[in-house]
């Protein structure tokens, strides 16, 4: 087999001793060792060079490097190189394919998946659900403005307020205004946003079939109980002292019944409702009530103090917000055996929010009941809620009626001493006292 020039230079290059020896000789038989072995060192020098040069040529340029032969320095360099090119590139090779096959997956989702730049609130990217459930269309869509894009729906204002993860929009499809969407932003990095788009249509309607069941069944039952009720009043256990105490039981059975009936029926209005109609609420008469209830309940077994610290009244509904404040004190008559206290306490927080809390000195709930506290028929002790007359409807109630003024339901509780209920109302519904005002 023939070498080629080239390449037997480069074999011959490669041994400097060899090339080195060769020129001494040479030199030596010439007269002139000295001189001969210079020229061989530079030439041997600048071989070396031009090998590295085009290396790094081969390199910058992404070249790939050839496996090269012979076994020495450059030989093993190429070998080196060779292999880490082939390792990135098939790592190159795999991170595409993962890649495409997540993409591919978010493609595939039911749900509308869209990428946004977080700063500028640009659609990077989204997924085919998008196109049918938003109206995006590719390729027009990428870069565009979302909430521009999205116009109809209020979803900048949304955007500008949904910073956390459980900030969700129920509104209709901008295609289709009989599929109504829930909206979702992920902040999932610093530079990008994701918005999932669910089609809850089908859920909703669910929802209100449940609900349309709930006040139906609850309205029908409301009449017989009514007659029930009526009949067993008009019987007086003292005239039948063999059936008192049956009496009495039923009585106290149907007074349950209707209670529940009514708790049923009031969530039913509650949920239905979108809305209140804003009224001032006179916070000091029915702080006034409060304890008057609260006294009235517990017949003078507990101490009850009030505080009106917050010198504010609150916009809302008069009759939802005495019911939620009413079911609180009622609760912690309830829950506090005889000697205890309740203390009612209306204040403002250094956010300018109001605050009403109803702290007691009672059984305490533990920890791990407390998230599921306002979920209908939710009990921490069935008896105890049972003997003490409690639907298990009184904090979902409270619940519904603090969503629809925008306030929130804290609850802080210890075993064996007490429970703290706080309804806290935004300061947007807070205005100042009628009384006060004039006073200025
Ligand atoms: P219920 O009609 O059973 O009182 P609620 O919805 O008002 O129903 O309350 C749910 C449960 O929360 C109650 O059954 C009770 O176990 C617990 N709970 C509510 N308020 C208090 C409180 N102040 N102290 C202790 N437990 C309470």
């Amino acid at each position: 087999m023939s070498v080629p020039a080239n390449s037997r230079w480069n074999r011959l290059l490669a041994r400097p001793a060899l090339v080195l020896g060769a020129a001494a000789l040479i030199g030596f038989l010439l007269g002139h060792p000295w001189p001969a072995v210079a020229i061989a060192a530079m030439a041997l020098v600048g071989w070396q060079q031009l090998r590295l040069r085009r290396l790094v040529q081969r390199l910058s340029s992404r070249q790939r490097i050839t496996l090269g032969s012979g076994n020495d320095a450059w030989a093993d360099l190429g070998q080196l190189l060779h292999r880490s090119q082939e390792e990135t590139r098939h790592r190159a090779q795999r991170l595409v394919e993962m890649l495409r096959a997540y993409r591919a997956a978010a493609a595939a989702l039911p749900d509308a998946v869209v990428v946004l730049e977080r700063d500028t609130q640009r659609v990077q990217w989204f997924n085919e659900a998008a196109g049918h459930l938003l109206g995006l269309h590719y390729p027009e869509d990428t870069q565009a403005l979302l909430a521009e894009r999205l116009r109809p729906l209020p979803v900048a204002h949304w955007m500008a307020n949904a910073r956390n993860p459980e900030a969700l929009l129920d509104v209709p499809s901008p295609v289709n205004p009989a599929v109504r969407l829930s909206l979702r932003l992920i902040p999932y990095s610093d530079q990008f946003w994701l918005l999932v788009a669910r089609d809850v249509t089908k859920l909703m309607h669910l929802e209100h079939i449940r609900r349309d069941f709930v006040a139906n069944v609850s309205h029908e039952l409301r009449t017989p109980l009514t007659v029930i009720h009526g009949y067993l009043e008009m019987l007086d256990p003292a005239e039948q002292p063999d059936w008192a105490p049956i009496l009495v039981e039923m009585r106290r059975q149907s007074q349950r019944m209707t209670q529940l009936v009514e708790d049923l029926l009031t969530l039913s209005r509650l949920e239905s409702q979108d809305s209140i109609n804003d009224e001032v609420v006179a916070m000091d008469s029915t702080l006034a009530t409060l304890r008057r209830e609260a006294e009235a309940l517990g017949k003078g077994r507990h101490v009850v103090t009030v505080e009106d610290r917050a010198g504010v009244d609150l916009l809302g509904s008069p009759r939802e917000l005495h019911s939620a404040f009413s079911n609180l004190v009622s609760n912690a008559v309830r829950y506090t055996p005889e000697g205890g206290s309740i203390a009612i306490v209306f204040e403002l927080d250094q956010d300018g929010e109001a605050m009403l809390s109803v702290r007691d000195s009672g059984y305490g709930i533990p920890e791990s009941h407390l998230p599921r506290l306002t979920e209908r028929f939710y009990r921490v002790s069935t008896s105890r809620s049972r003997e003490s007359g409690g639907t298990g409807l009184g904090l979902a109630i409270v619940k519904h009626v603090l969503q629809l003024h925008q306030a929130r339901l804290e609850v802080t509780s210890e075993v064996g001493q007490g429970s703290t209920f706080t309804c806290r109302f935004p300061a947007g519904r807070c205005v100042a006292r009628a009384a006060e005002e004039d006073a200025q």
